[in-house]
């Protein structure tokens, strides 16, 4: 059975108080709704203690935005499984286009730090996704298949979430066809060995397209960055149709 989930990404944004106000305004409007559906919020590190203790009892899983592959040692900025785990989190997004773009990260440090959340018990939701001018070149799907090959090299997918996130629809306002994320999702699958692994869609998912997007029979959830700051828009993806 592919499990939906629904995932926020707050990137870097919110501080411990703001979480808890928003958490105060998202959880009544999600209590009884669609229990079946998983949701997750991937906070920045500095709310995941304080987001941990309030989101026990809840139906709401803590993710987290990052994890470093060595169990611990002199990696500045970084963060371990260990530190993670005992704070509750539950999922760790790995691979996002901005940790690609920005910080350097390759294939191959994406596998090192997808089998360290594996390690750790820790679900890893594996970004990946193709920029404007590699979709323009018609290499949509060589890239997605480097991305797959390289990043789940001795990765178990029982335990794994794939986000299909379109670079230039992060962020952008700019939605990726639902038809056309259910093919690539499509051929996504096809790519894995287990085909019952959740596979999201991400980019500009929000009130007014989640329930297309959710619609498509390949997509089985959404990864959310700017619709999940606010409660009443998150809670409406949560509450698709
Ligand atoms: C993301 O950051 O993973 C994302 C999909 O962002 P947005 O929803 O803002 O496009």
């Amino acid at each position: 059975m592919r499990k939906i989930i629904i995932a926020g990404n707050w990137k870097m944004f919110k501080t411990q108080a703001e979480s808890l106000d928003f958490l105060k305004e998202l959880l009544p409007k999600i209590a009884d709704d669609h229990e079946e559906r998983e949701v997750v919020l991937c906070t920045p590190f500095t709310d995941l203690g304080l987001m941990s203790k309030s989101l026990h009892g809840t139906r709401i899983r803590l993710g987290a935005q990052n994890i470093h592959w060595e169990d611990e040692g002199a990696f500045t900025g970084e963060i371990s499984g260990s530190m993670l785990t005992e704070m509750g989190v539950r999922y760790v997004i790995v691979g996002h286009s901005e940790r690609r773009q920005y910080f350097g990260e390759t294939n191959a440090t994406v596998n090192q730090r997808l089998k360290a959340a594996q390690r750790h018990n820790l679900i890893p939701i594996l970004c990946v996704g193709e920029s404007k001018a590699q979709r323009d070149a018609g290499e949509t799907e060589a890239i997605i298949f480097e991305q797959l090959a390289k990043g789940l090299v001795d990765i178990d997918q029982n335990a794994l979430v794939i986000a299909y996130e379109p670079i230039w629809a992060i962020g952008t306002g700019e939605t990726c066809d639902a038809i056309e994320a259910n093919r690539v999702i499509g051929l996504i699958r096809e790519k894995l060995t287990n085909k019952n692994v959740t596979i999201q869609y991400g980019g500009s998912v929000k009130p007014a397209n989640v329930d297309e997007i959710m619609a498509q029979p390949e997509i089985d959830g959404a990864l959310v960055g700017g619709a999940s700051l606010e409660a009443e828009s998150f809670a409406r993806l949560v509450k698709h149709v």
